[in-house]
């Protein structure tokens, strides 16, 4: 197996892991927004946010000038770059079915293993709304027993899973960002995992379908049923691609990326690692 096959694999065992165990919850009231054929609409991002897309649009010239050629091709050695499309991608939910939050007895933002990873732009939202007291450094990072054995269960090779930080829970394994209401706190500023949740993206049938995870469900008849499952299977497909543009900005925008403060939380590895603590290092100088 060639080395981008081994990582798509890795990206599906990832996405496929997170369904099963990130647990978002859906607002009450959410099917109430307002519907458009694309990911949900979010209310206007802030300075943070805003930082990571101009970032991001920079990105994508620096990685074509020869300066930036070393860090070109340890990407493309390392990761398959390859951004996903909505019309490769075949929907396994039927078109009417839902999530039935407001009915739910999961409440799948909470228990063992109710872990939802957050990505850069998931760490620029929450701070842009006030939110960066959640944001709490990975498995890898956390030195205790549960966190050992989730980190344990997981692909060890994923850059993602090991390096990426994840939501604060409480002692009950409860996202920190959970109203006594059962209703989200961090909505609309949620990370991506809970927007599109229930629905995930399997990359080697390339077919987006309904997580384990979420076994409360039931069948809207209604207009904007069709509407909001779409919302849904964009949302997924956006948030793996969200997840290459990540790795894209730390190989070649570290330095804006630790001005933005979105490297505090992170736990990489090798020459990563090392940049990553040398830039921390000299900004508390
Ligand atoms: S951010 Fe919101 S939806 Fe996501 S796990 Fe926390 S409470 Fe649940
Ligand atoms: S398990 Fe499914 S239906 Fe229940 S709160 Fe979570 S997303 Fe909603």
């Amino acid at each position: 197996m060639g080395q981008k096959a081994i990582t798509v694999c890795f990206y599906v065992v990832f996405w496929v892991k997170e369904d099963m165990t990130a647990l978002p919850i859906l607002p009450h009231g959410t099917t109430a927004k307002p519907l458009q054929s694309g990911p949900l609409q979010r209310p206007s991002d802030g300075p943070t946010t805003h930082k990571l897309f101009d970032l991001w649009e920079e990105a994508q010239k620096r990685l074509w000038k020869p300066k930036f050629w070393w860090q070109n091709l340890m990407l493309r050695k390392g990761f398959d770059l390859t951004f996903i499309k909505p019309h490769e991608f075949r929907l396994l939910v039927p078109a009417h079915q839902l999530t039935d939050c407001d009915n739910c007895t999961e409440v799948c933002c909470t228990g063992p293993n109710s872990r939802v990873s957050l990505g850069l732009l998931d760490q620029a939202r929450l701070i842009d709304a006030g939110l960066s007291h959640a944001i709490q450094q990975g498995p890898h990072g956390v030195n205790d027993s549960a966190n050992k054995l989730w980190a344990q269960s997981a692909s060890e090779e994923s850059l993602f899973f090991r390096g990426f930080p994840v939501l604060k829970r409480d002692a009950t394994q409860t996202c920190a960002l959970l109203n006594e209401n059962l209703s989200c706190g961090a909505f609309p500023h949620w990370p991506m995992s809970c927007e599109r949740y229930p629905f995930a993206v399997n990359l080697e049938n390339k077919t987006v379908f309904w997580a384990e995870g979420c076994a409360s469900l039931h069948e809207v008849h209604e207009p904007e049923a069709l509407l909001r499952g779409r919302q849904l299977f964009h949302a997924a497909i956006e948030t793996y691609n969200q997840r290459i543009r990540d790795v894209i900005l730390l190989y070649v925008a570290m330095p804006e990326l630790a001005d933005m403060g979105l490297l505090r939380h992170l736990s990489l590895h090798g020459t990563l690692e090392r940049r990553r603590k040398k830039l921390l290092a000299a900004k508390t100088h």
